[in-house]
């Protein structure tokens, strides 16, 4: 049996792609190994939001190559899309596959047992993509206890940083049938928590069914615990949605909404479509009507023009707003977006200075966000593994939570009362089910 290595970088979308690519790989009779292992064929699911995860990109192929040399090498994804020319100059690609015909690959691969080395890539590419609403030609194999749940593709917000809607085309949604038929795969496959992913989720769209109705189909699905939305962006949250998380036992108390910026004169240069005003006055409506709701967001340094006054702006919006963690991104010029262009570019080491400052904070309100739950009674969805002893998992407003025990607790829901903290998660004991101090039935 011919063996196949699949390496992802970048999104949840992408994971939840080569998902889906396993699976068919798996039915066309490949046996799937560890990246890293030896192997016949080698798929890259590629990301090219910066500069370093197209570096990342073509330094797994060459570590591949060291050791299988032989290996049949697919690329596919938004490099693929939007760095077509520079891979086909890369030694050792064989296939590069666009996004128009992501989910086929596969059906471009050679038979597995005439997969040999090419001297030059094919390439399956298009300058645009289709813009129809789809269904997805497979469905996935997750590797994790979330299982990841594609609903939307693409964007047409065109923020003056972002590759993604030249690698992934204008706003689509997925077929509500089609989604609903995977989820139920899903939850009939024992998965307890569907995390919905897209580019610009907020935008769901199919017939006259937005992302509160989708969701709603989703809730009347028997033994699904848990539905998360993995990004969502400012403007696309309604008054509905936040009512709809407010009262729903399933659909969980977490939001994680890009700000980019505390700045307005930087998110207007970021072609960001809010201010900083109308950003806050959102969160004031959410955390008022989801008191215990998780708040994520990511906030970029460095964007040309960020004066030292404009960082503050963004460091004391940071500092003010109830947030429970920030991924925080220092900006890349990407060839191509408004902003490569933009004068006023920030030296790489004040760009640096200023993520670090970020990560600091994000780590204080990560541990402040844990602080406030001890004593408390809280559901933990636990994932598969020990650390050191210690089973991990997360509570539905997305708090990591470690517990210690030798049970294999994987895909189980328990209570668990928190004793204390670390500065990355919360530590806590397992209790008797269902324990009267458990905080609100979702949490
Ligand atoms: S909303 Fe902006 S940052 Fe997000 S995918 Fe669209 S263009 Fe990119």
């Amino acid at each position: 049996m011919k063996r196949a290595s699949l390496h992802t970088l970048g999104c949840r979308l992408n994971q939840a792609e080569t998902a889906v690519l396993t699976a068919r790989l798996r039915r066309d009779g490949y046996r799937i190994v560890e990246f890293g292992e030896l192997t016949d064929l080698l798929v890259v699911n590629t990301c090219s939001v910066t500069e370093e995860a197209e570096r990342t990109c073509r330094y797994v192929i060459r570590k591949t190559l060291k050791h299988s040399p032989d290996a049949f090498v697919a690329v596919t994804g938004c490099y693929a899309q939007t760095g077509v020319q520079e891979l086909r100059t890369i030694p050792g690609i064989d296939l590069i596959v666009g996004n128009q015909f992501k989910g086929d690959l596969p059906s471009f691969l050679p038979a597995p047992h005439s997969l040999k080395k090419q001297p030059d890539p094919e390439v399956l590419h298009t300058r645009t993509i289709d813009r129809e609403d789809f269904i997805l030609p497979e469905y996935g194999d997750p590797d994790s206890t979330r299982a990841l749940l594609k609903i939307q593709d693409g964007c047409n917000v065109m923020c003056s940083f972002c590759l993604i809607p030249f690698a992934r085309g204008r706003e689509r949604s997925r077929l509500q049938d089609d989604v609903i038929q995977e989820a139920e795969i899903l939850v009939a496959g024992g998965y307890r928590e569907l995390v919905l992913t897209g580019v610009n989720i907020g935008q769901y769209r199919q017939d006259a069914l937005d992302l509160v109705g989708l969701i709603a189909r989703l809730e009347r699905i028997e033994g699904l615990e848990r539905i998360r939305i993995s990004s969502i962006e400012p403007t696309t949250i309604t008054n509905t949605l936040i009512d709809r998380m407010a009262s729903s036992s399933k659909l969980c108390p977490y939001l994680h909404i890009p700000l980019q910026s505390g700045d307005d004169s930087i998110l207007s240069s970021m072609n960001r479509p809010y201010s900083v005003k109308e950003f806050t006055l959102l969160i004031q409506r959410a955390m008022a009507a989801i008191p215990h709701l998780g708040l994520g967001t990511d906030i970029m340094v460095g964007f040309p023009g960020e004066t030292e006054e404009a960082f503050e702006h963004t460091l004391d919006i940071a500092r003010a707003l109830p947030f429970s963690y920030f991924h925080v991104f220092t900006y890349s010029q990407r060839p191509g977006t408004a902003g490569a262009k933009l004068p006023n570019q920030v030296p790489a080491a004040v760009a640096r200075s200023r993520a670090k400052t970020l990560t600091e904070l994000s780590r204080l309100k990560r541990l402040a966000f844990a602080e406030r739950y001890i004593g408390s009674i809280l559901s933990v969805l636990f994932e598969s593994g020990h650390l050191d002893g210690f089973s991990s998992g997360t509570t539905a407003n997305f708090l990591r939570v470690n517990v210690p025990s030798s049970l294999d607790l994987t895909n189980q829901l328990k209570d668990v009362q928190i004793t204390g903290t670390s500065d990355r998660w919360a530590l806590g004991k397992l209790t008797p089910e269902r324990h009267p101090l458990r905080i609100v039935p979702m949490l």
